[in-house]
């Protein structure tokens, strides 16, 4: 008898990622359980088609069914534009998705025996979560042609405020930046519910020594939000929650054994996600969740539509791609779909289709992206059909 479940939004997508889903739905999830999805096609033609509108349903489906899982998909450029004949440049899914949740993106790596992370002390995966709202992101930035004053004017509706910046006496650059309390209040809650949630320990980190009160606010923020609605739930499961400055952050996660949640800021986020995934060993292993503040989920693989390989695919070539992080949006979604609505045996086929999987690379049989990454041991490297093929005879046996 086949697991039953509630439904979850399904997000198909584009390219190589778009040929993985089907196969893993094939092979690895409808022989175990009655899948129930509800299906929004966000391939490129049909996003063009419906000019954009099924991404707006989508996220609206997951906000309604709590739990969603994406495929990765194309963000449209003015090479696409004419590859896809679109009637317009459609903004990315994920920052649509983000917006209409107002959520916050946490990415872990998925850790085998067998790749062995760069930095030697790192045992545990290290989730980063990164604040996807403001700072240089939205930032206005002018050119100073010459001497003169820069200010910072504030009109409000009680007054104006101003202060001096800086007085050139030549040429010179300017940028101003800007935070909504509410966006850091909403990413800080984000952060405090997944670490939980993992029960791991949450850093955060900024430069508040020299941004007293920009980076100042967060601070205050995450403190305040921390003592008022999560410390004691942190202190019940035995984790903490500190703030440090970002260069002790730095040192520190280096010499850690990995294993906790590090809350960034936007720009921090971005840079240091990609030292975090790299370092791991292969983007290819790194999942990626997008929670809102009312606890809604979105699952997916950190890593594109893996184009090079698309195009071997369409010429009737067998490739090598890594569906392991697309597997891994799948478990989590069917995990947490199980987790909210205590469906033990869903709960369980997710923890056992991760085991499969971890165990089929331990096992020695990976895709060629993981084979070239592995120093010791007997290993074969298989095309994506015969790497699922091997997960599935784990799952059966
Ligand atoms: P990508 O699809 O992540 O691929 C970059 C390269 O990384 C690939 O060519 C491949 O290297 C390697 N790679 C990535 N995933 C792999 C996997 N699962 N198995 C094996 N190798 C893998 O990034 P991109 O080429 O920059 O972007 C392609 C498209 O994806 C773009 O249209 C972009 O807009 C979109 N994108 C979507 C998302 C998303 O939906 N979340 C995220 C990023 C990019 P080799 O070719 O050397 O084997
Ligand atoms: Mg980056």
């Amino acid at each position: 008898m086949k697991i039953t479940m509630k439904p979850i939004a399904e997000l198909d997508g584009d390219e190589m990622t778009r040929v993985l889903w089907k196969q893993i739905k094939e092979e690895l999830l409808q022989p175990f359980v009655e899948l129930n999805t509800e299906y929004y096609d966000l391939g490129l033609p049909h996003r063009d088609e419906t000019g954009d509108r099924v991404t707006l349903e989508a996220a609206e489906a997951i906000r309604r069914l709590r739990v969603g899982v994406k495929c990765a998909t194309i963000t449209p450029n003015a090479q696409r534009m004419e590859e896809y004949k679109l009637h317009s440049l459609w903004k990315s899914p994920n920052a649509t998705i983000r917006a209409a949740l107002d959520g916050t993106v946490f990415r872990t790596p998925i850790l085998t025996k067998r790749v062995k992370p760069y930095v030697r002390g790192w045992v545990k995966p290290i989730t980063i979560a990164r604040h996807a709202y403001g700072d240089i992101y939205k930032a206005v930035e002018m050119k100073v042609p010459g001497p003169g004053t820069a200010e910072l004017l504030f009109r409000g509706e009680q007054g104006e405020e101003r202060q001096e910046i800086f007085r050139f006496t030549g040429p010179g650059i300017l940028q101003g930046l800007h935070n909504r309390d509410d966006s850091i209040e909403s990413f800080a809650r984000a952060c405090f519910g997944y670490a939980l949630g993992r029960v791991e320990d949450l850093w955060f980190s900024a430069k508040v020594t020299i941004s007293k009160t920009y980076d100042g606010t967060f601070r205050a923020i995450f403190q305040r939000i921390y003592e008022e609605e999560y410390r004691a739930a942190f202190e019940e499961k035995g984790i903490s929650y500190f703030y440090t400055l970002i260069d002790d952050a730095v040192a520190r996660v280096i010499r850690s054994e990995g294993g906790f949640v590090w809350a960034t800021k936007n720009y921090d986020g971005d840079v240091m996600s990609d030292m975090i995934s790299t370092a791991f060993g292969s983007l290819a292993m790194m999942t990626s969740v997008l929670v809102s503040p009312e606890g809604n989920y979105e699952y997916e693989a950190a890593h594109g539509t893996v184009t090079r390989h698309y195009y071997r695919y369409l010429k009737g070539e067998k490739t090598s791609t890594n569906p392991v992080a697309t597997i891994f949006a799948w478990s989590g979604a069917l995990g947490k779909r199980g987790e909210l609505d205590g469906n033990a045996p869903l709960r369980d086929f997710a923890a056992r289709l991760e085991q499969a999987v971890l165990d089929t690379i331990e096992g020695g049989v990976m895709t060629g992206d993981l084979a070239s990454l592995c120093r010791d041991g007997d290993v074969r490297a298989v095309d994506t059909e015969g790497f699922l093929r091997a997960v599935r005879e784990r799952l059966e046996a």
